[in-house]
């Protein structure tokens, strides 16, 4: 492991205690910033840390870039290799969590015009373990705060604005004794969790809902499509969902990149099936598990293996 961590920023890597910004910058002020969170899971059996669909989510930061003119001199590929060299730099050898970030950098205040703003972009790669327990079925709320609408801010791709509303969900739920929010559309359809996405089982069919629902297009829901289908030969539905839907499903579960695929038990103070982990979600856990962590042959073209300390 290197001696102390390194952060990318400015363009360059740099000790991640000098990866400093000033109070004047614009995207502390306005939320004026696109990111992106990524797992490396650490396979000690392979001296290997397997970065997850990076691709992909590059894909997703440059499309939420484009939308705040946040101009990159960065190609998803140099991005890709920005990351590879600080994880090496870095050197851990447990699972990590890397968070890009494309901002507004600028020290300015007083402006509300994107296209007059410069912008930067940093990496940061930090040790990370669970981020919600997933081996049993979580206890969730329905929040009081509704997912904004595409209308209102693109909902599609990690604006860092867009997270106040899953970080005042996340606090209401938490401090309301449960571990999750699952967030309404305006109309009060399902969207998602504060930081996944939602599948429904009924009668063995998977639904979810769909990109007009105001969700983020997530890559674990992806996974989770192809996997469904592919894999197990379930059919997946993306559409339109009832909130009284979820308290009559066989089964609900919850997707991405922290969560992995986490299980609901209870909604509303109401049981789901039988309050544990379903049969579903348990079959399509296990096998993500073991692609995450390198061990499935068939799709090892879905990870970045990253030798930690280079070699
Ligand atoms: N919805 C929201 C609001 C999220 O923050 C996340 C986490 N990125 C997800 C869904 C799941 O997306 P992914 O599977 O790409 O991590």
């Amino acid at each position: 492991m290197s001696p102390e961590p390194y952060a990318f920023l400015g363009g360059k890597q740099v000790p991640l205690a000098e990866a400093k910004v000033g109070v004047m910058t614009h995207a502390l002020h306005y939320g004026t910033a696109v990111f992106e969170g990524v797992r490396g899971n650490w396979n000690e059996e392979h001296g290997m840390m397997y970065v997850f669909r990076l691709r992909e989510h590059y894909e997703r930061l440059l499309r939420g870039s484009n939308i705040l003119r946040i101009e990159l001199p960065y190609t998803a590929d140099d991005l890709i290799q920005i990351t590879r060299d600080l994880v090496e730099r870095n050197g851990y050898r447990q699972d990590v969590y890397i968070r890009p970030l494309a901002f507004k950098s600028q020290e300015l205040v007083a402006n509300l015009k994107l296209h007059e703003v410069e912008s930067d972009f940093t990496l940061i790669v930090v040790p990370f373990g669970a981020y919600i327990e997933n081996d049993g079925a979580i206890r969730c709320q329905t929040s009081s705060w509704r997912r904004p609408d595409d209308a209102m801010m693109p909902t599609g791709v990690k604006l860092s604005g867009l997270y106040t509303t899953s970080i005042l969900a996340k606090t209401e739920a938490v401090m309301a004794g449960y571990d999750e929010a699952i967030l309404l559309t305006n109309d009060g359809n399902v969207s998602e969790g504060t930081g996944e996405n939602l599948f429904m089982v009924r009668d063995g069919v998977l639904h979810t809902p769909s990109e007009t629902d105001n969700c983020l297009l997530g890559i674990t829901r992806d996974c989770v499509i192809e996997l469904a289908r592919n894999e197990f030969g379930l059919e997946v539905v993306e559409r339109r969902i009832h909130r009284s839907e979820l308290y009559l499903a066989d089964e609900v579960f919850l997707t991405g990149t922290a969560a992995h695929l986490t299980a609901v038990g209870e909604l509303d103070n109401r049981m789901i099936g039988n309050g544990e982990m379903g049969p579903v979600a348990q079959k399509l856990q296990a096998i993500y598990f073991d692609i995450v962590a390198g061990n499935n042959p068939d799709y090892m073209h879905w990870l970045e293996a990253v030798t930690p300390g280079g070699g």
